[in-house]
């Protein structure tokens, strides 16, 4: 049994009956990179960007994605471009002040009115990506529609990067994610600022805990809808909130379709246990049961119903 647990503590993440799932890494920099990890699902590129007057010039961001490329030879790397806005003010960006900085020009909303901040990053993750061997994804912070999608996309394609996704964060494009997906290579949910928009409460605000919880019923039941999408459509759809390193919750995305979790990397180890303890139609069977529950509560106590594993 020992032998067992310890086979199951390493490697590629995987059900009991040998279904994968990543297990992914989210780093904001090359340090960040610790255990055994498959890849990266989340590289938050904003440490390149605070503090400081003028944008990254194009030969400090190759040198600085190189590394991280370089650290994982031949693996997966999901670069997400710069998630800034009115509530991480970049002077350079000369954003106005906003009644509503969550609500306002952020994400790729920044792109509307300084395109150049965008161009110059695919072209510095281009030019890294070519220096290495390194499977480089790139993808969007805060899309909310179709048409953003495909703007996004095509400004990758122009800079000769092959594969192009979006976060879903805002719960529009959650609901439209087979129109969204029509228009990326693949899609990850960040459920934390799906939660704070889904249910209008503040990620930061502790007394609203209770409605941030991964298992509410409709955080889960956008999560069902963006992991039908990528099932029908033949496209990864990963996850790379904090609820993916729950290891119980994984489970349910797991069951619903969901290809990828990414995450800190010292959460990685329980979650692959956990994934490994179950097969593919357990998994099923928790995500069916969870979809059918009333709240929080309702929902976890159906996992563990559904699973021998959890009781
Ligand atoms: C998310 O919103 O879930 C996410 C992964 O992005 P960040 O936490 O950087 O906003
Ligand atoms: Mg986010």
């Amino acid at each position: 049994a020992e032998i067992e647990r310890r086979a199951r503590s390493r490697g590629p993440g995987r059900t009991a009956d040998g279904h994968p799932i990543a297990l992914l890494a989210n780093i904001g920099s090359a340090r960040d990179l610790t255990g055994e990890v498959e890849g990266v699902g989340l590289f938050r590129t904003e440490l390149l960007y605070l503090d400081r007057s003028d944008p990254p010039s194009h030969e400090e961001q190759v040198t600085a994605y190189r590394d991280v490329f370089a650290a994982l030879p031949g693996s997966k790397i999901v670069v997400r471009t710069l998630d800034a806005g009115a509530d991480k003010p970049l002077p350079f960006l000369r954003l106005a002040d906003e009644p509503n900085p969550a609500l306002g020009i952020r994400g790729l909303r920044v792109a509307r009115q300084t395109p150049s901040v965008l161009t110059t990053q695919l072209a510095a993750i281009a030019a890294a990506a070519a220096a290495t061997d390194a499977d480089v994804w790139v993808m969007a912070p805060m899309v909310a529609t179709a048409a953003e999608a495909a703007a996004f996309t095509e400004s990758c394609r122009e800079h000769g990067l092959p594969t192009a996704g979006v976060m879903i964060e805002v719960p529009a494009a959650a609901l439209c994610a087979s129109q969204v997906l029509c228009h990326a290579d693949f899609l990850s949910v960040g459920t934390n600022d799906l939660s704070q928009y889904t249910f209008a409460a503040d990620r930061m605000c502790g007394d609203l805990a209770d409605l941030l919880d991964p298992w509410q019923p409709a955080l889960i039941a956008l999560l069902a809808s963006c992991a039908a999408a990528g099932v029908e459509a033949g496209k990864p759809v990963g996850v790379c909130g904090e609820s993916a390193a729950d290891p119980d919750f994984a489970l349910v995305l797991a069951g619903l379709g969901i290809t990828s979790l990414s995450m800190a990397p010292r959460s990685i180890p329980a979650v692959r246990e956990s994934l490994a303890a179950h097969t593919l139609d357990e998994c099923r069977r928790i995500a069916e049961a969870v979809l059918a529950a009333p709240s929080p509560e309702a929902a976890r106590a159906a996992a563990a119903g559904a699973s021998p594993q959890l009781r």
